[in-house]
């Protein structure tokens, strides 16, 4: 072989050997990203979370994972297509990364799931700033034509602590703190921190003991009047459950009312506070002074509703039991129970009895979720109750778009038959505001926070007189 002929074989062997390494790389890569999007996978993020943690012990930075998933993607999907729901991912992903920092790892880890990690960041406030922009880049909607949506994100935040040696467990608790925006209905962040974690383990206890609190008598209600702003008189009144717990003493629904949901004990508090409140009402009714007839708001869960004939038989057996009429029990249900997706025609089934029972039914935290007014009209409501979040900046200088949308739902609704309840009125000028926008009825701390039945009663013979606007 000659010395040129030598020289040839070697550049041939060396193509060679970079070839295989472009393969080899490829292959890599493969393994490591997302076909779809492009973006890494679970096990490339684990890796990289890895190299993060054991950094994050030797720099005083923050170092946090957020995981992201979209809301009802289900539905989303069965709309596009399953090509138009890939686009969706595509975009998304896309707009996710715009907003991200160089060093930052955006990665695809389910089908509608994402997450990133963030390093080196200045402070943990940070880590909130970058989850409200991660879910702020989605307001704009995606598609064309007629086929735009806006699609919206739960995201849930966890800060790497001495506790995280291992990056599933940041992980894990990045999904937990996700599973609670969910549970709050969506479109939101939520960050998982060590009272998050007290939370979780109490969660579990707090259920325990839940299920003995109906046969311990430890239920208890109270009463918020609903005012009816033109006569500035107490037209209804709403039943709120609290728990009288023997060691963490007197607890919202904010605090169990959740858990009761998850661990399916809803149905037998649900059950309970029917019973209860309806036996109140039927009580007050009977009254010295026969004062007029009140209307009784009980709450519903969502999970009550996937259960249309045991829900029937409880609202039933109530009204039967108390002798109340049907038409003064008002069933507050909230948006978001209508649009779940799994449970819809469940929910729908179930107004359908209870109309037939002659009950009325109120959408409660109007605004909060997707139901439009038309949708509310065909499973024929009565009544809505708008957000307090929309009440609370009415009839101050900052009001804006909220005083506007008000007006139009308290315009629409009307039109459409539906009676409006304003929630949280809390002072003179939101009362005044609503009185001019023709809102028939308000509730909240204003005109009086929920209160025992005994208190409840004394407004009731005796009412004040600073209830009307006018
Ligand atoms: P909701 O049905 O929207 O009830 C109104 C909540 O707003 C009550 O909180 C009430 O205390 C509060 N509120 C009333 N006026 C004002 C105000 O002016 N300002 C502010 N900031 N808040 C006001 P609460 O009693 O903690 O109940 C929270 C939620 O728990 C209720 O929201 C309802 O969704 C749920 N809930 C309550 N009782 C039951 C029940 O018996 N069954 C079910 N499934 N859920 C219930
Ligand atoms: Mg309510
Ligand atoms: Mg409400």
């Amino acid at each position: 072989m000659t010395e040129d002929e030598l020289q040839l074989l070697r550049a041939a062997l060396r193509a060679r050997e970079r070839r295989i390494a472009d393969l080899e790389r490829a292959l890599h890569r493969q393994g490591m990203y997302d076909p779809l999007t492009g973006l890494p996978n679970r096990e490339l993020l684990l890796d990289r979370l890895d190299h993060a943690l054991a950094l994050a012990l030797r720099h005083p930075s923050v170092t946090a994972v957020i995981q992201i998933d979209v809301d009802r993607f289900g539905r989303l999907n069965d709309w596009l297509g399953s090509e138009g729901g890939d686009a969706a991912l595509v975009e998304l992903s896309r707009r996710l990364r715009a907003v991200l920092r160089p060093g930052d790892t955006l990665s695809r880890v389910g089908a509608d799931e994402f997450a990133v990690l963030c390093v080196q960041l200045e402070s943990e406030r940070a880590v909130h700033d970058v989850a409200t922009r991660l879910l702020s880049t989605l307001d704009e909607p995606m598609g064309t034509g007629d086929r735009q949506f806006v699609l919206t994100v739960s995201a849930g935040v966890a800060l790497a602590r001495d506790g995280h040696r291992r990056p599933g467990d940041l992980l894990a608790d990045a999904n937990s703190a996700l599973d609670r925006a969910k549970r709050r209905g969506g479109m939101r962040h939520e960050i998982f921190d060590a009272q998050m974690r007290e939370r979780l383990v109490d969660r579990l206890q707090i259920e325990n003991e839940l299920r003995t609190a109906v046969e311990r008598d430890e239920l208890r209600l109270e009463y918020q009047p609903i005012i009816g702003l033109r006569e500035g008189r107490i037209v209804g009144v709403e039943a709120l459950v609290r728990w009288q717990h023997p060691r963490l003493g007197l607890i919202g629904p904010d605090q169990f009312v959740d858990i009761a949901e998850e661990s399916g004990l809803i149905r037998s508090v649900g059950a309970w506070v029917l019973r209860h409140a309806t036996m109140q009402a039927a009580a007050w009714r009977g009254g010295d002074g026969d004062p007029p007839p009140l209307e009784l708001a009980v709450n519903l869960s969502a999970r009550q509703l996937s259960r249309p004939d045991a829900l029937e038989e409880t609202v039933k057996a109530a009204l039967r039991d108390s002798g109340l009429p049907p038409g003064l029990l008002a069933l507050e249900i909230t948006e978001s129970s209508l649009v779940d997706d799994s449970d819809a025609e469940a929910a729908e089934a179930a107004l359908a009895r209870l109309r037939r029972l002659g009950v009325r039914l109120v959408l409660d935290d109007f605004g909060t979720g997707y139901a439009s007014l038309a949708q509310l009209k065909r499973l024929r409501f009565d009544a809505i109750k708008v957000d307090r979040s929309f009440v609370a900046s009415l009839g101050r200088s900052d009001e804006g778009e909220d005083a506007l949308l008000v007006a139009a739902i308290i315009h629409m609704a009307t039109a459409l038959g539906l009676t409006v309840v304003a929630e949280g009125v809390e002072s003179p000028q939101q009362l005044r505001r609503l009185s001019a926008l023709r809102c028939a009825h308000g509730q909240g701390f204003h005109f009086a926070r929920p209160l025992a039945p005994g208190r409840l009663r004394e407004l009731l013979v005796d009412p004040p007189a600073v209830w009307s606007a006018s």
